[in-house]
């Protein structure tokens, strides 16, 4: 198998596995978005996948590596929805509000009045709050009533959108106590999410995204599986 039939079978053993989930958990596959992380990926993988109609929504976890490569020529013509998916710096935030069409990673309400601040005219930046599972130190984001609390903040700023939550679970976990850890947030984000509007919980990464999915992710975010 070359290369380019390598990612194609990647893509398709994805799409059949996002497939079995939602069928397992009687969902609806037309309610979820797959978040493909680039951040590793080399440019000619995430060129073929863009040349073949493949990528609609694409994470980049650092500001500058994401502009570096999706303002050069040959990224630059293809229209993707550009997600943050990394912790984000204070002194990056403006630049990221030009750039990213959703920041996944917003954990405190001063970054966001610098985005709210730097996202141009008539654009609205979508974030998602990220909320932390674990007590571990590695762990970023908010508990997940500090993390309410920053939405209801945010829905005070004319330029950003508030639409949902954002987690990482711990690696190594069992798939029980995954579910015991996405239950409680699926559950706040029905509450402070209603189902009119546009609404994204992204849970899931290449290790969890099927268990993630069953949970009710909206979004899952899928790296080495794709670019392996
Ligand atoms: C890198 C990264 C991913 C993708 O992880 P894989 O295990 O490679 O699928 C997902 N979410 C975040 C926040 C990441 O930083």
């Amino acid at each position: 198998m070359n290369r380019e039939e390598k990612l194609l079978q990647n893509f398709q053993d994805v799409q059949n596995s996002l497939a079995t989930a939602c069928k397992k958990a009687g969902r609806n596959r037309q309610e979820i978005t797959l978040l493909a992380v680039t951040k590793y990926a080399p440019d000619t993988d995430v060129l073929f996948l863009l040349q073949q109609g493949l990528l609609k929504h694409i994470g980049e976890s650092r500001v500058q590596q994401a502009l570096k490569r999706w303002t050069s020529p040959q990224f630059a013509s293809f229209n993707v929805v550009k997600h943050l998916i990394g912790h984000l710096q204070q002194n990056k935030a403006a630049k990221a509000a030009q750039f990213f069409d959703f920041i996944d990673s917003l954990d405190n309400f001063e970054t966001a009045e610098i985005l709210d601040k730097h996202t141009p005219a008539g654009k609205k930046l979508r974030v998602l709050v990220q909320v932390k599972l674990t007590q571990r130190e590695t762990q970023s984001g908010l508990s997940l009533q500090e993390a309410r609390k920053l939405v209801k903040q945010i829905r005070g700023l004319e330029n950003l959108q508030a639409c949902g939550y954002m987690a990482i679970a711990p690696q190594g976990a069992t798939e029980n106590e995954l579910r015991a850890l996405f239950a409680p947030l699926k559950k706040a984000f029905d509450e402070d999410f209603p189902k009119e509007q546009e609404r994204y919980l992204s849970l899931g990464m290449s290790e969890d995204f099927m268990v993630a999915v069953e949970e009710g992710s909206t979004l899952p975010r899928i790296g080495s599986k794709l670019f392996t």
